[in-house]
């Protein structure tokens, strides 16, 4: 049996699909070629990236007026191609992000060097949440709070901290925060396609796929059509949201294999009833996991229970001097990648789509196991 891999990312990706890759990676669908050595201007590859597109826009049902772009670079390069595209849309080069982790604060320093830049709200200090005493980035800031300018060009946020295992998704309707018109920007990386996404109160939702889409190489961005053409005029040709939506996200060679092989995750996505059907999956998985930690004296998840991610579970032993034992063994029991992120300690499961309920059930009978042996 292959081990459990509860990665962060790069991360487990459905075993069916890297089945179907290996089988057809020599001749794709009779086509003689790989998908890696075909021309991406070809019939064979422009039907993958075709499927593609259409796949994500029913998947999470992307409303006729976004358009879905697949880009290089990460949400990394995400954090300035957004800036670039978008904080010079009314001439003024404001942007405001609210700060819930370390990759929000990545996003929001990588903006400044491209405009004015505010806080808008950040769980960057420790605060007490009803009643619960909650260290920085525990927490999520609530909206009603946020310090909004009305002529900011977007508002930013992660509504999933991998890191911190915070996620945010009753994203407000900025109008009623009185920053009328001003679009929302959400950072979805290490939670797209886990559950359904209202489109309603956003402008962009971006993602990079190797946490819960696909492989690394290739970027998800769903934008509002309105939001598309106004690159400041140093912005890079590739990188301009007008030139990836005209060219079909083929303004230069696509990352051909990544689109291919996140093509796969869709179909089978799908083929498992789709987003509503495998967040039923992630709840029960979550539930499963964080159930387990809350009732034992023996490890201790530190998130606002509003505000839990169902992707990304930190946690940690009580006794912090188990840790070395704790991730030998899990290894051992076949469950891999259980160390924590270095700036949060402790451990941490990534449980994303292609994580089924056992292998979740495997990781809380060998905490048990552990438990019964070390507490
Ligand atoms: C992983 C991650 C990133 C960075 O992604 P890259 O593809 O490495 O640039 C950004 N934001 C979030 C929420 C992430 O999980």
């Amino acid at each position: 049996m292959r081990p459990w891999n509860f990665s962060a990312g790069p991360s487990a990706l459905p075993l069916p699909v890297l089945e179907q890759a290996a089988q057809e990676m020599t001749d794709w669908h009779g086509s003689g070629l790989s998908v890696m050595e075909m021309s991406h201007r070809g019939k064979h590859f422009l039907q993958i990236i075709n499927e593609a597109h259409d796949d994500l826009r029913e998947l999470l049902s992307v409303p006729d007026d976004f358009e879905i772009l697949f880009m290089q670079g990460g949400a990394t390069a995400e954090n300035a191609i957004i800036p670039l595209n978008l904080i010079g849309r009314q001439g003024l080069g404001k942007a405001d992000y609210v700060l819930s982790g370390i990759w929000s604060e990545k996003s929001c320093k990588e903006a400044r060097r491209y405009g004015d830049v505010a806080v808008a709200g950040s769980s960057g200090c420790a605060s007490v949440i009803n009643g619960l005493s909650q260290a920085a980035f525990t927490w999520f800031p609530e909206p009603a709070q946020w310090q909004l300018r009305d002529d900011a060009a977007y508002v930013h946020l992660c509504s999933n901290e991998t890191i911190g295992g915070v996620e945010f998704v009753n994203w407000p309707d900025l109008n009623a925060l009185g920053a009328k018109g001003v679009p929302l920007v959400v950072d979805a990386s290490s939670h797209i396609l886990s559950r359904p996404i209202d489109f309603s109160n956003v402008g962009l939702v971006y993602a990079g796929a190797q946490k819960n889409a696909g492989p690394a190489g290739v970027t998800l961005v769903m934008i509002r059509k309105d939001l598309i053409g106004h690159a400041l005029p140093h912005c890079p040709s590739a990188f301009d949201y007008a030139n990836v939506a005209a060219s079909g996200s083929m303004f230069n060679t696509p990352p051909t294999y990544a689109i291919y092989v996140m093509g796969l995750v869709f179909k089978w996505l799908k083929q498992h009833g789709g987003v509503a059907a495998i967040e039923q999956v992630n709840i029960q998985k979550a539930n499963a996991l964080y159930n387990y930690i809350d009732a034992s004296g023996f490890y201790e998840n530190r998130v606002h229970p509003s505000v839990r991610s169902r992707m990304n579970v930190p946690f940690f032993l009580a006794n912090e001097a188990l840790n070395t034992t704790f991730l030998a063994e899990s290894e051992q029991a076949g469950l891999f990648q259980l160390k924590g992120h270095k700036s949060v300690g402790g451990m941490r499961a990534s449980i994303y789509n292609a994580m089924p309920l056992e292998g979740v059930q495997a990781l809380v009978s060998f905490m048990q196991e552990f438990e019964r042996r070390h507490g």
